[in-house]
């Protein structure tokens, strides 16, 4: 079936057989996933490679969290929950806000004070969450609600929540069906490292039942004022321009060096101006709008390539995590900014065309 055929039907029936389901598992779906994968013709040529971006900002609250969240909401259902929590940078409660609210449980978030996107803190409050903000960081907030967790009856639903992880890997799944197998190489940004372990997971799966035939290489990037599984240690204040990716201390940090090491990938750290400068040419050269965070992942494509880490012509997919109206800050503030005229055609035209 084509993507266009896919995009709608729940990812848990698509993928149905890879997927610890069963016939009391309900299925919560908005039709997440089938996201397209889109070829970078301009970035392909200036880096001679064969350049694709997956655009998982197109899922339904806009980022890959509703792969993982719609699986995770469906097996806290079916396990009797009545109320979920997460701690959150901001797309993670905007997906369980979401998928709470279609299940018809209710929903707790704690999220970094100040610190996360404007158009996240909207979703997650038009959903009908409740939403605490602490005064600290995602790992002040994650770990505040692991105990909360273990001492009330709510279902946690962050990435140490194995779920999510399955619901995620189904990406790989799509990227193989894509390209007609695995990539050489995946460059994704890494914040908790859920996702790139999901992928790895993913791609491993499909391998062994036959539907690729190779393993691509995991480079996982991380901001440079955030990055631990770079320096090797926990990072007690991190600082990034990226939120989505702004973890000192990463829940699944072994699990995803593991995939990183045994696909011959690596982790890499790239600065906050690196990020903003894939982020604004992916806008302006590519017509793709994602948040900074997620141009991570180009950043480290650019940076990876200048250091001569290519064989000319692979095949490389970036993830795009999540979708550029999060941020409309941020967008703004990287942008021109707008030209004020009076309600006059010569003034139009003089501010086009000079006089
Ligand atoms: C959550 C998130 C990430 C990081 O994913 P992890 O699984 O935490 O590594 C990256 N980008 C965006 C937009 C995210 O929402």
């Amino acid at each position: 079936m084509s993507t266009a055929a896919l995009r709608g039907m729940p990812l848990i029936e698509r993928y149905r057989d890879f997927l610890p389901v069963t016939d009391a598992t309900p299925v919560i779906s908005m039709g997440e996933g089938a996201t397209p994968l889109v070829r970078l013709d301009k970035l392909s040529e200036c880096l001679e490679l064969d350049v694709h971006v997956k655009l998982e900002g197109l899922n339904p609250t806009g980022s890959f969290k509703d792969r993982g969240m719609c699986f995770a909401m469906s097996k806290a259902v079916e396990e009797g929950a009545t109320a979920v929590i997460c701690a959150s940078t901001g797309n993670t409660s905007a997906a369980a806000a979401a998928y709470a609210a279609r299940a018809g449980l209710t929903c707790a978030v704690i999220i970094p004070g100040g610190k996360i996107a404007l158009g996240k803190l909207a979703q997650a409050l038009i959903y009908g969450a409740k939403v605490l903000a602490v005064d600290g960081n995602f790992d002040d907030a994650l770990r505040i609600v692991r105990e909360l967790s273990e001492n009330h009856p709510i279902a946690l639903v962050n990435s140490l929540n194995p779920y999510r992880l399955e619901g995620q890997k189904t990406a790989a799944f799509e990227v193989c069906d894509a390209l007609g197998d695995a990539p050489d190489v995946l460059c994704i940004p890494v914040g908790n490292a859920g996702n790139i372990s999901a992928y790895w997971m993913g791609f491993g799966e499909y391998r062994q039942a036959g539907r690729s035939t190779r393993l691509p290489r995991m480079m996982g990037f991380q901001a440079d004022g955030s990055a631990p599984l770079v320096r090797g240690e926990v990072v007690t204040s991190p600082e990034t321009i990226a939120t989505a990716i702004r973890i000192g201390n990463p829940v699944r940090g072994e699990q995803a060096l593991q995939a990183m090491n045994d696909s011959a990938g690596g982790v890499d750290a790239v600065t906050d101006d690196e990020i903003l400068s894939a982020y604004r040419m992916l806008a302006a050269s590519e017509g793709v709008f994602c948040e900074p965070s997620s141009a991570s992942s180009v950043a480290g494509l650019i940076k990876a390539q200048a250091a001569g880490r290519f064989t000319p012509g692979e095949r490389v997919v970036c993830v795009l995590t999540g979708n550029g109206l999060k941020d409309p800050d941020t967008a703004i503030a990287q942008s021109g900014g707008v030209i004020e005229i009076p309600a006059q055609y010569a003034a139009a035209e003089k501010a086009l065309y000079g006089d």
